[in-house]
């Protein structure tokens, strides 16, 4: 098997080039003419994913992360929401890590309830305390390959061991290492999620979600997907299709990037502490090195001054943009507390462990100098 640089570039490529295009060209076309297709999901239409574009990707997100078959849907959501619906029906109860993205929070507690689907959280780092939460309806189990904005990484072999031996689908959100920086599939994990709008496009200009597993589990969603209506448009198709050839790239920049950053972080007087599975100091820091190639973009730490200086630290950056979301080639910093957490009461963000004066950085490819100067100027005053 070719290796995933390789692969990022040339995996699941036409077989011969299309009128001779280096690049896949854009199929920008509704519908296509009927030629004997056996049912419904066949015919090929832009909201059953399954137009020229769509299929080049699949085949590639497949290849990467070492699944039979992948899914591209409109968002993350779409992915997350898609693959859930496929998994749970009503009376069934699904485990969640308890430091969810926001987005997929939301979904369970909001949205999942009123579909019959009950949930309990679970703390990826007490192992010892998840069979307490099983009921004879649990049905799968959900997580993240690092979580947000702490940047925690949970006992993800005991997770797949936990699954297997309780017969439960194991799900995982992969989208802050991306296949690139860790591949959940061979380690045992049933399904793999992302937000493609991250680091998987990696320039901040789509949105879009995969779901990667078992050729069965993804006819399955694509199905689901094709009544639910989040199909990915063409042009974005084509907008990650080229955003995945760079990703090796980009990320063993940003692994190295980040690592720096941190140190630098750390060091700072300003700083009280920093957030990064790839800091020596950090508790996750031995399983992130055996089960991760690196560490990934995105970084955290606490400002020392509580929500005034992390807010004064946000409007002071000159060379990175105060905005969420991640993965981009530009420097981007947010407080958790108006943003991502921002739903969340003061009680519930102290309880999650999200400090007033959190900070959290998605690195980019900019000279580490050049940004180490802007976060200084920025932390001085
Ligand atoms: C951004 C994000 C999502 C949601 O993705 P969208 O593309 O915005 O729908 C889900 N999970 C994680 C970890 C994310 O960072």
């Amino acid at each position: 098997m070719k290796d995933i640089k390789t692969q990022l570039v040339h995996g699941g490529e036409p077989e011969t080039l299309i009128e001779g295009a280096v690049c896949m060209p854009v199929f920008q076309s509704a519908t296509f003419e009927y030629s004997g297709e056996g049912s419904y999901h066949d015919v090929r239409y832009i909201r059953l994913n399954n137009t020229p574009n769509h299929t080049v990707l699949h085949k590639k997100l497949a290849l990467l992360e070492r699944g039979e078959a992948a899914l591209v849907l409109a968002s993350g959501m779409a992915a997350i929401s898609t693959a859930l619906l496929s998994t749970l029906k009503a009376g069934d109860h699904l485990l969640a890590q308890n430091t969810l993205y926001g987005g997929t929070h939301g979904l369970l507690t909001k949205e999942l309830k009123n579909f019959g689907i009950d949930y309990d959280f679970i703390d990826l780092d007490r192992g010892e305390s998840w069979a307490r939460y099983l009921k004879p309806n649990t049905k799968a189990i959900y997580v993240e390959s690092i979580s947000n904005p702490l940047m925690q990484v949970g006992n993800l072999e005991a997770v797949v061991e936990f699954a297997k031996n309780n017969n439960l689908v194991s799900l995982i959100d992969n989208t802050f290492t991306g296949p690139y920086n860790f591949c959940p599939l061979p380690l045992g994990f049933d399904l793999s999620l992302h937000s493609c709008t991250k680091s998987l496009n990696g320039h901040s200009d789509i949105v879009a979600g995969a779901i990667i597993g078992s050729r069965k589990f993804i006819d399955l969603c694509a199905e689901k997907a094709a009544h639910l209506g989040g199909s990915l448009d063409p042009h974005a198709c084509f907008l990650l299709h080229r955003g995945i050839k760079t990703l090796a790239l980009r990320m063993d920049y940003q692994n190295r990037l980040a690592t720096e950053i941190a140190a630098f972080l750390a060091s700072h007087p300003a700083v009280e502490k920093v957030n990064y599975p790839g800091l020596k100091s950090h508790p996750h820091y031995d399983r992130a090195q055996k089960l991760f190639r690196g560490c990934g973009g995105v970084l955290s730490f606490e400002i020392k001054g509580g929500v005034a200086a992390a807010t004064a630290f946000t409007n002071k950056v000159k060379l990175s943009v105060s905005a969420p979301s991640l993965g981009g080639v530009e420097s981007l910093v947010t407080c958790p507390v108006h943003t991502s957490h921002a739903g969340l009461s003061a009680d519930e963000r102290q309880a999650a462990g999200i400090s007033p004066g959190l900070v959290r950085v998605s690195l980019g490819i900019e000279a580490a100098e050049d940004l180490k100067a802007d976060f200084n100027q920025a932390l001085d005053s």
